[in-house]
């Protein structure tokens, strides 16, 4: 789609991460992490014959152990990260009005095209790494306090729906401390090659639950995978309520939906936050010329360059027809719906790790500068 013809890694030539995973997976002196994306979920099934938009995480759980991981993990665990500083940042920039609107990063196709097409705005981009980098910070970290207690070297694997998410990984701001805070990402394209490979069928495995403490996420987390999710995860934790009336108005503010550009108006306090959903990287030149231009006033500005979001990234199986995004949205917002916590700063790992591994190293490990 348009993300495709735009996406910098795309056509050309996307880079194979199988191999060297098969070589690490066999090192008996690495141990192997792994996290999962929100949407890789709702479509790793597609290749098996699991009904479309099924989430099958549980199975592809257990088929990552099988194939030799030593511990899963959740990206959406570290979603409910991007949400707690993303929100905070927004907080941040409204107080002092600085860099309105405040765009989000978690999308590197969006970010590079920003870097390249419309420079001026660089510094309106939000400072939070995305997701998989900070979960992958959080885990390196995590292994260097234990180093005592194990001797293996950590690397950090994830599972993306993206090939922009591979370059994603070898950006300097990405690294810590000179180390690349994730080593190798696998496309949901690739994960399901390799799991064939093995020999495994995905539809007979039972189900298994990830490791903790970092498998456990909200569904603030998980609606990262569709478009508007980052929006109403962070609206979420802005408005601070866990009431099922205020999350479902949140839920009808507009952000939800499958239209280019979507708007919608929130008051927090005393005052009004006006947002845009950019709904595949067509609509951002729009959105981007006419704030330029001075003709619309944003706080906060969602883009995701593929259409739908992640659930149709360039590195999900094909094909993505109609139905098929349809029951991938549907999947996403039902892990949402079920899900016990709803909001990221209800996470009990997450306060946790606020208190322990990350204290005092918040910006150091989930900030781009
Ligand atoms: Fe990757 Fe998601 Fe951006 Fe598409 S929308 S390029 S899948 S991060």
């Amino acid at each position: 789609g348009q993300c495709r013809a735009v996406c910098p890694t795309g056509a050309i030539s996307i880079k194979q991460d199988v191999e060297p995973v098969w070589k690490i997976l066999a090192d008996k002196n690495i141990r192997v992490v792994a996290q999962i994306a929100p949407a890789v979920r709702v479509a790793v099934g597609d290749k098996f014959g699991i009904k479309k938009g099924e989430n099958a995480l549980g199975r592809l759980v257990a088929a990552l152990r099988r194939i030799g991981f030593d511990e899963v993990y959740d990206t959406n665990f570290g979603a409910d990260l991007t949400v707690m500083e993303e929100s905070k940042e927004l907080v941040e920039r409204l107080e002092s009005g600085e860099n309105l609107p405040l765009f989000t990063s978690c999308c590197p196709a969006w970010v590079k095209f920003c870097e390249r097409k419309y420079p001026e705005f660089k510094e309106h981009i939000s400072t939070c790494r995305s997701p998989q980098e900070m979960f992958g910070a959080l885990i390196k970290e995590d292994a260097k306090m234990k180093a005592d207690k194990e001797p293996r070297k950590t690397m950090v694997v994830s599972i993306m729906p993206c090939t922009a998410k591979k370059a994603e990984i070898t950006r300097p701001e990405h690294f810590t401390d000179g180390v690349q805070n994730v080593d190798y990402v696998l496309t949901t394209t690739e994960i399901t090659r390799m799991i064939q490979a093995a020999g495994i069928d995905l539809a007979q495995v039972k189900p298994e639950a990830m490791d903790m403490p970092f498998g456990l996420a909200s569904g603030a987390g998980a609606i990262f995978g569709v478009t508007g999710g980052v929006t109403e995860a962070v609206l979420r934790r802005l408005v601070n309520s866990n009431r099922a009336e205020d999350l479902e108005a949140i839920s009808f503010t507009g952000v939800r939906g499958a239209e280019g550009i979507k708007e919608a108006t929130v008051q927090l306090g005393d005052r009004e936050v006006h947002i845009a959903v950019v709904n595949g990287l067509h609509c951002a030149s729009e959105v981007l010329d006419k704030i330029k231009a001075g003709e619309v006033h944003y706080d906060f500005v969602e883009v995701m360059a593929c259409k739908r979001g992640c659930i149709a990234g360039g590195g999900q199986p094909v094909p993505i027809g109609p139905r098929t995004k349809k029951a991938r949205m549907e999947g996403m917002y039902k892990i949402d719906s079920t899900a016990q916590i709803k909001l990221s700063n209800e996470n009990p790992i997450v306060t946790t790790v606020y208190e322990g591994i990350l204290k005092g190293k918040e910006h150091k490990l989930l900030h781009n500068k």
